[in-house]
Formats: structure tokens, sequence, C-alpha cells
């Protein structure tokens, strides 16, 4: 893997989640520099973006190569979006399902504004490669995780600013332990642990209960899919401890 390092700089969007942590992984294995983007939008959970500082840290303790290949860590604040979304991730409100089938935690447009916001800042930065944590494969069903829809707007991006950039979702097709074996094979143990310590993934942003799989409420759609998939990778994994 490490045969394969590019000199190009990679833009990750990174919320601190187990999801982005382990694409920002991805990343420092492949690229010869790596940039993150964070977004502030008013979500109830900006314990997530407070656990960055944490993985970062973490991140350029694993590996001396990652230290160094770790640039500037970006963050863009998008309170319209907030303001904008009646949604349970904003709002002090249940998740539940809403007539169409996806949770009401549903963002709408999120990822498009996500990716548009981080492309026109790679644009500035020099960057042509963009890297996300969309997944199609075990998630809620939002549609603006699914490949089409990326596919789509990497064409749009690419017309709109004239520049070849390529979105990268390296966890499209990888279900939850399937991601945590990932973060294995990129980091071994200690990536292992440190994402499971210090990643959130909560939509309530609970942090007081430390589960075998990191923190949460462990009741709400984003701890049940984080711990379904940390008992199946578990599972299949053999550790010393
Ligand atoms: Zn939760």
């Amino acid at each position: 893997m490490s045969n394969s390092i590019t000199d190009a700089t990679a833009l990750v969007l990174f919320s601190g989640g187990q999801d982005s942590a382990t694409c920002l992984a991805w990343a420092l294995s492949r690229y010869a520099r790596v940039e993150t983007v964070g977004f502030h939008y008013g979500q109830r959970h900006a314990i997530e973006l407070d656990c960055r500082a944490r993985l970062l840290d973490g991140l350029r303790a694993i590996k001396p190569e990652w230290a160094s290949r770790l640039g500037d860590s970006h963050t863009i604040d998008i309170p319209t979006l907030g303001t904008m979304s009646e949604t349970s991730l904003t709002r002090d409100v249940a998740i539940e399902m809403d007539a169409t089938g996806l949770p009401n935690s549903f963002v709408p447009g999120r990822n498009l504004v996500f990716l548009t916001f981080a492309a026109a800042l790679a644009y500035r930065r020099g960057i042509l490669a963009i890297v996300g944590g969309m997944c199609e494969t075990d998630y809620s069903g939002y549609p603006d995780c699914r490949d089409d829809t990326i596919k789509a707007l990497n064409t749009a991006l690419n017309l709109g600013m004239a520049k070849p950039f390529q979105l990268h979702t390296p966890l499209m097709w990888l279900d939850k332990a399937a991601t945590w074996a990932l973060a294995r094979d990129l980091g071994g143990g200690a990536l292992v642990d440190l994402i499971r310590e210090h990643s959130h993934t909560c939509y309530l942003g609970e942090r007081g209960t430390r589960h075998e799989w990191g923190y949460g409420c462990g009741v709400c759609p984003a701890c049940a899919l984080r711990a379904k998939g940390w008992r199946e990778f578990a599972a299949k994994t053999v550790r010393p401890d």
C-alpha cells in the first residue's frame, strides 16, 4: 500500500466521526500531503467537531509519516444549512422515520453542500483529490450518500469550476464492520483504538456512557449502526486483549 503514495495533496471531509476518521487514515496512506475540512452548521452534536483535534493528535502519534503528511485543518461555517433544516440533528426533536422512509436526521442536500464548499476550498488550495466518507452500503438511505449522486456531483463540479477534481469515497461499498477492518489494515490496533475512543457518531451528542464500540447514547440509529458493525468486526477479529 505504501508503494502507491502519490506526490499529490488530498482534502478530506473530516467531521470527527468514525467514517471520516477512517477516510483520513486512508488518505494519509496514499497522499504526500493531506488537509482536512470540517463544517459547522448548527448541528446539535458540535461535540463531534471537538473530537477532531484529539483524532488528529492521535493519527500523528500512530505513524511518523502520517504526522509529516498531515497539513492544514480548515473549518467552514454554514449556519444557513442548520436554520433551513427541520431535522433531529439541528433541533431538539426525536429521531424517527418520515413518510418517505428517510430518518428525520436527514438534512436535505447536506453532502451536496459540503462537497461543493470542499471543492471551492480545494480550488483555492490547488487540490484536486477530495475524499469523503459517503457510504451507500450500510447507512440510513440518505440519497446524497449514493454513488450515483457523488458521480453526478463530481461531473457538475468539474464542469462548473473547470477543474479535473476526483471525488474519492473509499467507504462507499463497505459495511460498518468492513470500515473497522479497513482502519485495522491502515493503522493496526492503535488506529482501531483511537477511532473507538475518540471518534463520535451519536446523533444525540451523548458521550457520557462508554460502550465497547465507543461513546454514545446506544439507542439512536447512528449508535445502533456503529454497535452492530463493531460486534460483527469484533466477532471476526482475534484480539490479544
Ligand atoms: Zn446515539
